[in-house]
């Protein structure tokens, strides 16, 4: 049985939650138990645990799951092979022929391929809104509404969405709202406490926190929901090795300490690229002037390490400042320890190009890591030049 954790801190949960030594052996931390079957006393006689094939369930996996469960403040978690494929699993147990999604603006490109070119196919339909209008929002749902999916904040334009408001409108409409967290992480933002059904990772970005594993996660209260995930992940196999298990839950263990720096060196490159002369345009929440700060202030602890930025110049100028870094490392991807630049209408988001998520050309993404915040302000400011 899981510990009853709740009375923990947050800090305290990411290093005990699911991770009690090793009864056997006194192993301070989790064994990757790198098998793919456990033996039985007899047919039917599982041991300790309930173990029987490693697709169904591996212990280094439900120990990161128990973890993950603490830290977002849900009943459940499974983790998966990838955030997509936590994604594909929750859409597709959430959903029959017929029905309709919400999707927010400029969702993750990944996101809108998989309902754009991939469930399309099976007669699923989605409508794309701005979910930091609510009125919009309730207008975007129709009567065979099943799922309201949110980020916030969104990726790359860091728009807020109000958790608890679209809550409402979501069990107004009998849907379901699934929170997409992987940018707050749980340490910044707890969606279920706010009212959301399911929340969302890819671990693969904070949760791991250090660009080494691909992975994903979903969150719930819902012990239907739950089960109904649990089924299809099994019947597909969407699972991660119990490696990549073992190392997404040591990344987490430091996660409040990697967000506080994140958002710290966040603060210092917004505050040396407002008003800079080659910068058109800061996005990000923790601005008083951005239109979504009241709502982050409410929802989010800080504001986190995400940052954008339109270059004066357009898309050349953009893709130049993206080439001219040379601490920040020109890549895909977020969440990491070290400092990331990317040009999302070319890379991450390449799969909108003409479609309403379209990211203007002359925005660059910035993942902002937790080296020396002087070095990093430092090399934006030489490569804006
Ligand atoms: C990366 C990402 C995903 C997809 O996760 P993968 O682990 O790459 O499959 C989904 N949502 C957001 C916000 C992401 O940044």
């Amino acid at each position: 049985m899981a510990d009853d954790t709740s009375r923990w801190g947050f800090e305290t949960r990411a290093i005990h939650a699911g991770q009690r030594p090793d009864p056997r052996t006194g192993s301070v931390i989790v064994p990757i138990y790198a098998t793919s079957t456990f033996a039985q006393d007899g047919v039917g006689g599982l041991r300790e645990g309930g173990y029987e094939y490693s697709r169904t369930a591996n212990p280094t996996r439900s120990a990161l799951e128990e973890a993950l469960a603490s830290l977002e403040g849900g009943r459940h978690a499974l983790a998966f092979a990838s955030g997509m494929a936590a994604a594909d699993v929750a859409l597709r147990a959430m959903t029959r022929p017929g029905d309709h999604i919400v999707l927010g603006g400029d969702a993750y490109g990944g996101t809108f391929r998989l309902l754009d070119k991939v469930l399309s196919l099976w007669g699923v339909e989605y409508t794309t809104v701005d979910l930091a209008d609510v009125d919009a929002a309730r207008a975007a749902v129709r009567p065979n509404t099943r799922v309201i999916w949110c980020e916030t904040p969104t990726n790359p334009l860091l728009g807020i969405a109000d958790i608890a408001a679209l809550a409402q409108v979501a069990a107004v409409a009998g849907a379901r709202l699934v929170v997409d967290n992987t940018f707050a992480t749980p340490y910044l933002q707890s969606p279920l406490g706010l009212g959301a059904d399911v929340v969302l990772h890819s671990t693969t970005k904070y949760l791991g926190g250090h660009s080494d594993v691909v992975g994903g996660a979903l969150i719930t209260s819902d012990d239907e929901l739950h089960e109904q995930f649990g089924f299809l992940r099994n019947s597909v196999g969407a699972v991660p090795g119990p490696f990549d298990a073992w190392l997404t839950l040591r990344g987490a263990k430091t996660l409040g300490l990697r967000m506080e720096r994140h958002s710290d060196n966040a603060e210092r490159v917004v505050e040396a690229l407002v008003g800079h002369p080659k910068v058109r345009k800061v996005y990000y929440p923790g601005l008083p002037g951005h239109p979504g700060h009241e709502v982050a202030a409410k929802q989010m602890r800080r504001f986190g390490g995400m940052v954008s930025f339109a270059v004066e110049g357009g898309e050349e100028a953009a893709l130049a400042v993206a080439a001219n870094t040379k601490l920040f490392i020109l890549g895909e991807s977020l969440g990491g320890v070290e400092s990331l630049i990317e040009h999302p209408g070319r890379m991450t988001h390449a799969s909108t190009t003409g479609s309403p998520l379209q990211v203007p050309a002359d925005v660059v993404r910035l993942s902002v890591g937790i080296e020396d915040g002087t070095d990093l302000v430092g090399d934006l400011l030489q490569a804006l030049g």
